[in-house]
């Protein structure tokens, strides 16, 4: 847990096998970049035996490691990550046959310098935001049933017991090309976000999630949400991250990389100017001394 400093912003994250399948094809991680910039990311992988659980943990390792490589923090960023995990994910499928045709899904959420954060998804595994008290689901589906909807061709309430319901329009590393959806997010002081796999969704309505997501914190949130699509079957490997934005303060600052570095006041930063304009005023009254010494 962190501190309890309200500027903070909280996550937690939980994935879990559910109570039908004998394993996790889902993955998720958090990383931290630089200037506070954070990368929470989801993939749900499927294809084979071993071909699920390879593509999702492949995927986030990628996307992962171009945001620790790649700096800036930005939605062009977060696209080329999602490529580059294409990239290896489609390769690792194409050279072994074992691993043939495995796929997966990936959706993340990039929180970049100041209040700019994006998210990026390719499939069916989802973002939503909580913002006072209204859930907004900010991932369209690239699924068969999703694009059913959209058309008016399926209702919501069809698509849900609809036997084609898994099956995707899109996936990381099933084809050598992916096709990425990035949408800036402009975060405002208070918001909550979601990403989940499926296997969230699926067992649990909008409603029970954003009441869960408004009322808890984020550990308590993950934990429960799991428990109820547990409790409502499990049929399917869930995944959850939730991250609270603090409300605190009308300035909304991410905090900076080392989270036990307090956060910097702005008379704290001027007296850090003053003391440096002296130190700099000290240096060219010493070098001037120097050369005025020299010459004489
Ligand atoms: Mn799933």
């Amino acid at each position: 847990m962190g501190s309890p400093d309200p500027r903070e912003v909280r996550s937690a994250f939980v994935t879990d096998v559910g109570r039908v399948r004998s394993a996790n094809q889902d993955a998720c991680a958090e990383v931290l970049g630089a200037a506070g910039t954070r990368l929470l990311v989801v993939a749900d992988g499927m294809g084979g035996h071993a071909g699920g659980e390879v593509a999702s943990r492949i995927a986030i390792e990628a996307i992962g490691e171009w945001f620790e490589n790649g700096g800036g923090g930005n939605g062009e960023m977060l696209r080329e990550a999602f490529e580059a995990a294409n990239e290896r994910v489609f390769r690792m499928g194409s050279d072994a046959p074992h691993l043939r045709g495995m796929g997966t899904t990936g959706v993340a959420l990039l929180l970049g310098p100041g209040a700019a954060a994006w998210v990026a998804h390719v499939g069916d595994s989802r973002a939503y935001r909580l913002r006072e008290g209204r859930m907004e689901v900010l991932t369209e589906d690239h699924s068969w049933v999703g694009e059913e909807v959209r058309n008016h061709r399926l209702t919501p309430e069809e698509a849900e017991v609809h036997p084609r319901r898994s099956a995707l329009l899109r996936s990381i590393g099933v084809d050598p090309e992916v096709d990425v959806d990035v949408t800036p997010v402009p975060v405002e002081s208070g918001d909550r976000f979601l990403l989940c796999s499926d296997g969230l969704w699926g067992e649990v309505d909008d409603e029970t999630i954003a009441f869960v997501m408004a009322s808890d914190d984020p550990e308590d949130s993950v934990r429960r949400l799991v428990e109820l699509a547990n409790d409502h079957g499990g049929r399917d490997n869930v995944t959850v991250q939730v991250v609270a934005v603090p409300t605190a303060g009308d300035t909304l600052e991410l905090p900076p990389m080392p989270r036990r570095a307090p956060p910097q006041r702005r008379n704290d930063w001027s007296a850090g100017v003053i003391a440096a304009l002296a130190v700099g005023v000290m240096l060219v009254g010493a070098l001037l001394w120097l050369a005025l010494g020299m010459s004489s």
